[in-house]
This record gives C-alpha cells, structure tokens and sequence, in this order.
C-alpha cells in the first residue's frame, strides 16, 4: 500500500552523507523496517510526507507540539522574532520572559536556558557535582535523560530501541561514578546509599520515566528518593524534560508536587524550537558562572527564535489545552487497548495522565527488565499496518504515544478506524 517514492530516494541520498540516513537514531525505523517517510509539512494535527501522503500525528515531535503542528500564534511569533534578527550572542528580554514563565510554573527558583535536554541534564550533573564537592551519581535501569555519556548506561529510548547495551565511545572511566539501579525499587536505592552515601552526589530520575513506555513512579517513589538525598546530603535531579508543561501546566510535579533540588526541561518548553532549561533552588544554581566557578556556557542559549516559540506555546497552554490533550490521550488509549482485545493480543496500557504507551506483552511494567520482554515484532507489524492507515506512531515499543490539542473529532476518528486493522495485523505475528 506505501509507494514511497520520494521518501525512498530522500533516504538514499541521506544515507550517503549522513550516519544511517538519519540525526536521532529512532528515526531511522530500524526496530519496525521499513523506510521512514520524510515529513515536509505539519499542520494541526497531520504530517504530509514528501510523497503527499497525510497522517494523523501521534508522535507530536516526541512530546514538544503540545498545540499542534504550525499553530498560528507560534508561527506568528517566529515570524516576528525572525524580522528582528535570529541571534545576537547577548542577552534578550525574551530569555528573562521564559525564565519568568518556567519559574512561575514549577518550584524551581532559578533557571538557565540551554538549547536541549541532553544539555540541561548533563549541566544539571556537572552543578550537583560542584555543589556536594562528589563524584558518583545514581540513574535507573531504562530512565532516558539525553546522550550524555556519563547517563549512557542502562538508557531508555533509541538506546534500548536498538538494543545498544552500552555504547562504544564511552570510556569506562566516564561511567564508572554512575551507578545504575532497578526503577520503582526503593531497597536498591537503600542499598546504594548505605554503600556509597558520602560519595553520591545525585540522584537523577525522569519524573514518571516516559524512555521504556510509559512506567509510572510507584505511589510515594519520589519523594522517597528525595528523603533519601536529602538524608545524605546528596542532590535530588528530576528531570521533566519529556513530562514538563505537558502532563500539567508545570508538569509531572503539578500531579505528583515532588520538587527536585534541580529540574530540567525541555521539549514543550520551545515550542518546537531547540530550547531546554535546568533550574532549582538559588543557593544551586547561584554556583554557576559567573555568579559562581561551575562553568556553563553556549553561543545559542536563549535564542530568540527559540524564547518566541516557547513563550508563544506556554502562554496558549491553557487549562483547556491540557484538557483536551487528557480527553484526545484517553480516547485513543481506549481504543488501541479495546482493538488489541479483540484481536486477543497480549498487551498493557499504561497510563499517567496523558502519557500512555501500549507494551506488546501481558505482563504489568514496573521496571526496564519487564519493558524489555515485551514482543517487538508485534509491534513492527501494529506499527506498520497504522502507518499504512493513515496513523504516525512511534516507530519504537519503547516509546510513549504523544496527543496534541490539535487532535479534534475528525483525526480522533481516523485513529479510531486504523487501529483495528493494526491490531488485526499485529495478532497475525502474535497468533
Ligand atoms: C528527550 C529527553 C531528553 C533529551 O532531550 P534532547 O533535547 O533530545 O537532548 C532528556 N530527558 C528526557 C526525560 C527526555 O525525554
């Protein structure tokens, strides 16, 4: 049914100068086959690929299109920074707006504006370091926070999509402080600080781990992890970049009300545009140059472009927005878990507000072990039937499904349409 011409070529000429055709690995459709369609055009909630082939999104560029692709406000807002100039490597009233926005929003007290998760997450670190004067920092088994070398083991996301159990490039030396436990395992943690607790400089965790599907932080995890840090003079880094300003207004914390000692963010927080933060309280990040010696720098921080797009999407982020995206999520959760049933596909929804991801397994997920049993060919096959029926999924089990307030009736009901005939296809691999 997919004639993918120009795709097809697209990927050709892509895979002659860039590593696999792609630049971030899940796109590239490795786990399901096939050749990704390369998208010229979003609007609302629909891709339109370089062979004009339409879709419904439920990707939403892995969680920042919030409001939809090209919504008017954003683009306008672009437009008129754009006319100003696109960088001025000095500061701007913009990036004070965004700071302004985020801290009114969370409970962090400070913010610096980098330009991508995996930058926050990895200056959040290198500040929790220079704060407690340690070396040794704790992550969870399938928790994603970005590629930063010293987080690359045990990751979630592409990591764990491609099966990389560790990755070439990372010197012993860089993760030998890191020090991986099982998620949603509190003894684990106990351990680790009864070994290492003088040592350990901080825990960092996705605040409802969204890398390996959607597993849920079991009722009371966080803020045992922060009794613990606290305990021993270690530092608690939440990181909201996938869950912040989507799942509430601030994010998982407006649902959960754990704060970090540091938090990061991303994704919805640019508008689609490169921006990402990390903030926490004053007496932290006030040690960050050039109030203080931990050093932290970039030439595109704060980019106008970027600070327009933000504030654009987070001043749209209405109470009726989040509502809309917790109905459109609901509804095709239901669906995917109703058709999946009838097809008698062992499978589990799992649900934290509007995250949810559907494992191809019967067995409930708590922790990466589980995630990783689940039946990836059964998924290629769902994957490819709703790609073919007009439905964008991620090409990955591992992946949450991402719904936007753009998602109305009409595209809520050609979703409803493909996933039967996704699930027929994928109970033919199962059965
Ligand atoms: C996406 C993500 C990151 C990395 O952000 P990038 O902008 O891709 O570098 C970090 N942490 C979490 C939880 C994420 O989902």
């Amino acid at each position: 049914m997919t004639s993918s011409n120009h795709s097809q070529q697209l990927f050709e000429r892509a895979g002659a100068v860039v590593p696999g055709g792609v630049n971030s690995p899940v796109r590239a459709f490795r786990a399901v086959g096939g050749t990704p369609p390369f998208m010229v055009s979003g609007r609302g909630p629909y891709l339109t690929d370089a062979d004009d082939r339409q879709y419904v999104d439920l990707i939403c560029s892995w969680g920042p299109m919030i409001l939809g692709h090209a919504h008017p406000a954003v683009v306008s807002a672009i437009r008129e920074a754009a006319g100003r100039g696109t960088s001025y490597g000095a500061p701007t009233p913009g990036e004070v707006e965004l700071a302004e926005e985020i801290v009114a929003r969370t409970p962090v007290e400070k913010v610096r504006l980098v330009n991508s998760g995996t930058e926050a997450t990895m200056s959040a670190i290198r500040l929790a370091r220079g704060f407690t004067g340690r070396s040794k920092i704790v992550k969870f088994a399938g928790c994603y926070h970005g590629h930063v070398d010293a987080l690359l083991a045990a990751a979630g996301s592409g990591v764990a999509t491609l099966g990389l159990p560790d990755t070439p490039g990372v010197t012993g030396a860089t993760t030998a402080d890191t020090i991986v436990l099982r998620y949603n395992d509190p003894a684990a943690v106990n351990a680790a600080f009864a070994e290492y607790g003088d040592e350990i400089a901080c825990v960092i965790t996705e605040a409802c781990p969204a890398n390996m599907g959607i597993v849920p932080p079991q009722e009371g995890f966080n803020a045992r992890l922060k009794a613990v840090c606290e305990r021993h003079g270690a530092l608690l880094i939440i990181d909201e970049v996938l869950t912040g300003f989507r799942v509430t207004r601030s994010g998982w914390y407006g649902r959960e009300g754990v704060a970090g000692d540091l938090m990061t963010f991303g994704k919805v927080m640019g508008g689609g545009l490169p921006a990402a933060a990390f903030g926490g309280r004053a007496e932290v990040m006030d040690l960050l140059a050039p109030s203080g010696p931990v050093y932290q720098a970039g030439t595109l921080s704060g980019n106008p472009l970027a600070m327009a797009a933000g504030l654009a999407t987070l001043r749209n982020a209405t109470g009726e927005v989040y509502a809309a995206v917790d109905r459109a999520a609901s509804l095709v959760a239901g669906w995917a878990s109703e058709a999946l049933a009838k097809e008698g596909v062992p499978h589990r929804t799992q649900t934290a507000g509007s995250l949810f991801s559907v494992f191809f397994g019967p067995d409930e997920v708590k922790d990466f072990e589980t995630a990783q049993k689940q039946n990836g060919q059964a998924y290629a096959a769902f994957f490819h039937a709703a790609l073919d029926h007009g439905v964008y999924l991620p090409p990955s089990a591992f992946e949450a499904w991402f719904l936007s307030a753009a998602h109305d009736d009409a595209a809520l009901d050609r979703v409803a349409e493909a996933l039967p005939h996704a699930a027929r296809a994928a109970a033919q691999v199962t059965l």
